[in-house]
């Protein structure tokens, strides 16, 4: 008997994640990673209960090699699983794009141009979609958009204060990470379902970093705007930066804009700040004083923009802590809360180093909340539900 699977894909510059769910029961199968795709790639693989499955050998050179590493990983451990369906995390989707598609050989296109709205992210994405195809002709390939969930936000938080025409060229505030977002809002309309009808906060803090004002289950705000580096400090990425410092990088320092873009995308961030880690676990293990201005100025963004989403909502019923950072760092929720008990927020100490669901005291205003996010599962269901599983 065959068991019909569901495969999501997550392919990104250097790295390939990928999981495989039972297509009826959604249950996990397995989950995994290629990191550093090139000579030195490693490849590892995990069942649903963590345990290390064993992968199968053989080069990992580029995303063609990744793919088809993975695909044989997967059918060595899972004999029996028929993959029915692909689905893609794909970072752009464009103006009109506000739920998966399904990919053909025009949509590819479609999506292939959209490539400079997201050049260091898009094009892997794609490659990963591209090697799929190949090697899986014929099973359905859908898409899912960091982009999405953000697509119906108000004009107001939609747009830059530039001349009209570029608001109609797609020069727009984006934002990304929809695909945690909307695990996490799903999660809370089924744990706390009047909450989730209310004024959330979620704040997705991991390597990649962003915040998103939730209203009624819907994004009326969000730190990251045309691209990924808005907002908050990242790992190696910038965060809110005056347009004016890239414009002086460019005419008075002579960086050309490749220089630039590497500068912002993987040299700045915790990793810039501190001269020592983009590792969050690394700075707050160390004692150097940089690595403390380097928290001391996350924890300072962070405060500030919760600040802004609730006053983008009139205040905030929950706020929730997703990510790497976020459902682990006792210390940068605890920083973040401190700062901002002035808006009603009142942590419960003990129930936050025991990283429990909900983290607030009973008094508290907001209730304070971590839910581990899985952008896979999201990217699972959307695969399921579009071929009709
Ligand atoms: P992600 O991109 O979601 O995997 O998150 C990666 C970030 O989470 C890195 O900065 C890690 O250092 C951070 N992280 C993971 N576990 C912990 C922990 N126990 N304490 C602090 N930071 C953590």
């Amino acid at each position: 008997m065959t068991t019909p699977a569901i495969l999501t894909l997550n392919a990104g510059s250097s790295s390939l994640k990928f999981a495989m769910y039972h297509a009826q029961t959604e249950a996990l199968l397995a989950r995994g990673q290629v990191d550093r795709i090139g000579p030195d790639a490693t490849l590892s693989m995990k069942d649903a209960d963590g345990a290390a499955l064993p992968v199968a050998p053989g080069p990992l050179c580029n995303h063609d090699d990744a793919v088809a590493q993975v695909l044989a990983s997967l059918r060595g451990a899972f004999p029996d699983a028929r993959a029915i369906a692909i689905g893609h995390r794909i970072v752009h989707g464009g103006i009109f794009h506000d739920r998966p598609v399904m990919l053909d050989a025009a949509m590819l296109d479609e999506l292939r141009a959209l490539s400079p709205f997201a050049p260091l992210h898009q094009p892997h994405n794609l490659d990963g979609v591209r090697a799929a195809m190949e090697a899986y002709p014929g099973v359905p390939q859908i898409a899912c958009f960091d982009t999405a969930f953000h697509r119906n936000q108000p004009f107001v938080n939609d747009t830059f204060a530039l001349p009209r025409r570029f608001y109609d060229r797609g020069v727009r505030r984006f934002g990304f990470h929809g695909l945690s977002y909307e695990y996490v809002s799903g999660e809370l309309a089924r744990i706390a379902p009047t909450l989730a009808a209310g004024r959330v906060v979620i704040a997705h803090l991991g390597n990649g970093a962003s915040m998103c004002a939730v209203q009624h289950g819907r994004s009326v705000a969000s730190t990251m705007g045309f691209s990924a580096l808005d907002g908050l400090p990242m790992g190696t990425r910038c965060g809110q930066l005056d347009p004016g410092a890239v414009l002086y990088l460019m005419q008075q320092e002579g960086l050309p804009p490749d220089e630039i873009a590497d500068l912002l995308y993987t040299q700045s961030g915790l990793l810039g700040l501190s001269g020592i880690s983009n590792d969050m676990r690394e700075l707050e293990a160390s004692d150097h004083p940089h690595a403390r201005e380097a928290i001391d100025y996350y924890v300072f963004r962070l405060q500030r923009e919760l600040g802004g989403m609730a006053a983008a909502m009139g205040g905030v019923d929950a706020l929730v802590f997703c990510g790497g950072i976020g459902e682990n760092s006792r210390l940068i929720r605890a920083r973040v809360c401190e700062r901002t008990e002035w808006m009603g927020i009142e942590l419960d100490h003990s129930r936050n180093q025991d990283n429990a669901p909900v983290i607030s005291t009973a008094f508290s205003r907001t209730t304070i909340m971590v839910i581990p996010t899985d952008e896979e599962l999201v990217i699972a269901r959307a695969a399921r539900k579009m071929i009709g599983a």
